[in-house]
């Protein structure tokens, strides 16, 4: 019997390389649904090649565009209750995770709530509401492995100890695209500049994370609640190369490290044949071309954001879905050119700074939390 994929997002950087990954693993591996939002298109040519039983597609004109040309071997699900239902549904057994953002939390919910093994790529659900997932994940008997690419390595890495024996976690960081600017020409820099990535080749909103560095502070939150770690055991180390995926340093000093080139199609393909592994088709290292391997500790002056990702997770509560809303809402502005790079941050950390944390959300109190971080960044961008 195949192992049965729902990948959440397939029309996205993490979701297209799932597909291959899928391909490549032979027919012991099988995508039965699919889930994506605008981009039709490339869903209806998914569906041709991969005959799921169904597809979800969030937005209701996307939904309408696609359905008179899906055969009857594929059936449609839309709107955002469409995404929930195609996670939980019994046809599939393992979930991929990759729609960017919150609107990636309710589908993964969905999936933990109905058992079924999850590869997350995103991190927000866990950011948002990392309190309720696991407990979840834990009663329900679901696996949430790791795809983000530092947290499948300190996951590989922690196979060599006991979670007693961890000292600290280093996550490593390229530093993006702006690493060696000054803080004046970080603050005015366009989009074309963030979005130029030099090692990894990712969707947008997590390509201005990286420049940002709130990637790195999302993740320090991710590990936080994957690993059962508190903040001061993890260390963000930046290495340019991106070829240390991160590492864990045990008691005795011993530091276990993953390696490999930066495609995610590895850390992909980890979480679909957990705990087996596969030849599969990611790209190889090449140590003869790679010679040397760098390391620089990160400037939180000129990169605030990483100072935030440690708050927050200290914070907890809802202290992570006002981080990740304020957060994806500035992204959103600066992509469309209505503020400034430097105001990114900026806004984040205010309206992180007017929040009142609450310590022991339900999923409603998660949900108003970031509705209200959204109104908030609109209304300063108002002022
Ligand atoms: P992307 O922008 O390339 O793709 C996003 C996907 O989500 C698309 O399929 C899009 O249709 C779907 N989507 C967006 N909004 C939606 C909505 N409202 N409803 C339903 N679907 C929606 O993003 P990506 O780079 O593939 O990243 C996906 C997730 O994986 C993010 O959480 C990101 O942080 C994480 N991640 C990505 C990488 C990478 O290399 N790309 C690495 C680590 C983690
Ligand atoms: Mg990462």
């Amino acid at each position: 019997m195949p192992k049965r994929i729902t990948i959440l997002g397939s029309t996205g950087s993490i979701g297209q390389s799932t597909v291959q990954v899928v391909g490549a693993l032979g027919p012991d591996y099988r995508v039965v649904g699919l889930a994506g939002n605008r981009r039709w298109g490339e869903l209806l040519a998914q569906c041709r090649a991969l005959h799921p039983s169904a597809v979800a597609v969030a937005d209701q004109a996307s939904a309408a565009a696609i359905r008179p040309k899906l055969n009857g071997q594929t059936e449609l699900l839309a709107g955002p209750e469409g995404l929930v239902e195609i996670a939980r549904r019994p046809e599939s057994d393992f979930v991929v995770s990759a729609i960017v953002g919150a609107a990636g939390l309710k589908p993964t919910l969905a999936a933990v709530e109905a058992g079924k093994d999850v590869g997350l790529a995103n991190k927000e659900a866990l950011v948002i509401a990392g309190s309720l997932l696991l407990p979840l994940a834990r009663r329900t008997n679901a696996r949430v492995l790791p795809i983000d690419s530092e947290h499948s390595a300190v996951f590989q890495a922690m196979a060599s100890g006991r979670t007693g024996e961890v000292h600290k976690i280093y996550l490593t960081a390229s530093g993006g695209p702006l690493r060696t600017w000054p803080a004046e020409r970080i603050a005015r820099a366009t989009p074309a500049d963030a979005l130029r990535h030099p090692t990894w080749d990712m969707g947008p909103k997590i390509t201005i994370d990286s420049a940002t560095m709130m990637n790195k502070a999302l993740e320090i939150i991710e590990a936080c609640w994957l690993f059962d770690l508190s903040p001061d055991a993890i260390e963000v180390l930046i290495h340019p190369e991106s070829v240390i995926h991160s590492m864990v340093e045990f008691c005795d000093g011993s530091v276990i490290a993953q390696l490999g080139a930066p495609d995610m199609k590895t850390p992909i393909q980890y979480a679909l044949t957990y705990p087996h592994r596969a030849a599969g088709c990611a790209k190889r290292l090449d140590f003869k071309a790679l010679r040397q391997l760098h390391f620089e500790m990160p400037d939180m002056e000129r990169f605030p954001a990483l100072r935030l990702g440690y708050e927050v997770a200290r914070k907890g509560g809802t202290a992570g879905a006002v981080l990740n809303a304020a957060n994806e809402q500035a992204v959103t502005a600066f992509l469309e050119e209505r503020i400034s790079f430097g105001r990114i941050v900026e806004l984040t950390e205010r309206v992180l700074a007017d929040h009142v944390v609450d310590p022991h959300p339900t999923l409603d109190t998660l949900l108003a939390a970031d509705a209200w971080a959204r109104q908030e960044v609109n209304r300063c961008l108002k002022d």
